[in-house]
């Protein structure tokens, strides 16, 4: 078995991949299983060590991965450079992990209680094609470190570059079976993950009907599980706000990696006394907004990653009416412009549900409370933003929006210092920050009686 990768940017075929089957994932799953003994056991300061080399080789083939990612992607060679610098800065941040994983020592009569972290085994980690490089790199550099093994199913479409950090593990040092990447179909290397004993964790980014899926599989186990899923996030921009720093900021917001993007803030509520100079101001911003060959240093969006997504963007466009529109190059490849849609109705499909591609919904609202009501009406909760100079507003704001990620006067939400994660549909469990290796461990508790 074998997948076709399609360079998105002209819509031509460029490799033959071999598709793992379910009796290659057993084989991987199972030197997981058997190098998961020996990782465990190495020293703090050394499994330290070698995640260091493993970041340093990943920041030496930076240009290298961006590459593969621009070619089979379709992403600006910009973002991609960023992606590739994010694994390496990951695996850094988490380098510090093993000799910081501390347990409690907790006051008990009789007695002395300690707590132990201990690592789970083999996880399994599954990536979208949206961001193959970072969601991979947040799923198992601290899975590494924490002490497990890691077997890794990249998206059909999008595995170069999860095959070749693979490769560089090896080389950077990490024992043979301590982190496999596993190319394959969902419903056979995925599903796998899911039913195979030995898989003691899955951690799932992709869409939410296939998220419900994997977290119904892994209850027949008792199976951890982290899902991180859709979005539909909103970005509120107050009156009392920098109108004009709001209206160039949310073109980026919403149109990088060409709106595939869960944190994409594809909803804008604009307060009414400011609407038409925001709508005005961010004309300007997206009729200046660069679509244009991802390997073009300038290029700001490339195209949709496959004629699939092209056509289930595209259907979201059909029939509505559109207020402007950037503009796409010439020629095949699976381009889609900027787009803006003024929305009255929010049972609107362009405004409830995750196109997933460069379509935003403005929306105007009156007061605090209808923006928090409005940003609140959705099945998601993920990320969004709020533009406002009144401190007190973008804390009560901030407290009141139901989602996992807010950030004010900005629109940064996935730092890997910072936990990151989803309410309500967009998921269970959070990612990053400084406690997600223990996400990878089981608490032990010891009481010793003196
Ligand atoms: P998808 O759910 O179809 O696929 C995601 C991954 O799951 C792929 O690797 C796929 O092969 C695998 N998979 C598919 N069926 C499976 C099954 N039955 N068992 C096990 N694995 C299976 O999603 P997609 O089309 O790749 O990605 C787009 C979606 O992902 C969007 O809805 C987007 O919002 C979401 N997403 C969420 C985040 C986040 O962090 N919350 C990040 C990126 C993407």
């Amino acid at each position: 078995m074998s997948t076709t990768l399609v360079n998105p940017a002209t819509g031509r075929e460029f490799l033959e991949v071999p598709a793992a089957t379910e009796a290659d994932a057993d084989a991987a799953i199972a030197r997981a299983h058997d190098a998961f003994p020996a990782w465990r056991d190495v020293a703090p300061g050394e499994r330290a060590r070698l995640l260091r080399a493993f970041a340093a080789i990943v920041g030496q083939h930076n240009e290298e991965l961006a590459r593969l990612e621009v070619e089979n992607s379709g992403h600006t060679i910009g973002n991609a450079r960023w992606e590739a610098g994010n694994v390496r800065d990951v695996l850094t941040y988490y380098s510090a992990a093993p000799e910081r994983l501390v347990g409690k020592q907790i006051p008990v009569p009789g007695g002395v209680d300690v707590t132990f972290h201990e690592p789970l085994g083999v996880v399994g980690v599954i990536v979208p094609w949206n961001f193959p490089m970072p969601i991979a790199g947040w799923g198992f550099a601290p899975a590494l470190a924490a002490g497990n093994t890691v077997v890794l199913k990249p998206a059909e479409i999008t595995p170069l570059t999860a095959i070749r950090i693979g490769e560089l593990a090896l080389e950077a040092g990490l024992p043979p079976g301590v982190f496999t990447v596993v190319p394959g179909k969902g419903s056979v290397v995925g599903q796998r993950f899911v039913t195979h004993p030995d898989v003691h964790k899955v951690v799932f980014t992709g869409s939410t009907e296939v998220g419900k899926q994997i977290m119904a599989g892994c209850a027949e186990q008792v199976k951890h599980v982290t899902l991180e899923l859709g979005g539909k996030s909103a970005n509120i921009v107050f009156a009392d706000a920098d109108v004009a720093g709001a209206a160039t900021a949310a073109p980026g917001a919403v149109f990088d990696n060409a709106g595939q993007d869960c944190c994409a803030r594809s909803r804008i509520l604009v307060q009414r006394s400011v609407y038409d100079e925001f709508v005005g101001r961010l004309e300007t911003a997206v009729r200046d907004w660069r679509t244009m060959d991802p390997s073009d240093e300038q290029s700001q969006m490339g195209p949709m990653v496959s004629a699939g997504q092209q056509a289930s963007v595209q259907r979201y466009l059909d029939g509505v009416t559109i207020a402007f529109q950037g503009g796409t190059p010439d020629g095949d490849g699976y381009w889609l412009p900027a787009t803006v849609v003024e929305s009255t109705d929010a049972r609107e499909p362009v405004w409830r549900e995750e196109v997933f591609g460069p379509v935003v919904a403005v929306m105007a609202f009156e007061d605090e409370d209808e923006a928090i009501a409005l940003a609140n009406d959705s099945d998601y909760g993920l990320s969004g933003s709020i533009f406002t100079h009144d401190l007190g507003r973008a804390l009560r704001v901030s407290r009141g929006v139901q989602t996992g990620n807010l950030s004010v006067n900005s629109h940064s939400s996935v730092r890997y210092w910072t936990p990151f994660g989803g309410y309500k549909m967009s998921g269970l469990g959070r990612e990053l920050g400084p406690d997600a290796p223990y996400a990878f461990t089981e608490e032990k508790n010891v009481f010793i009686a003196t």
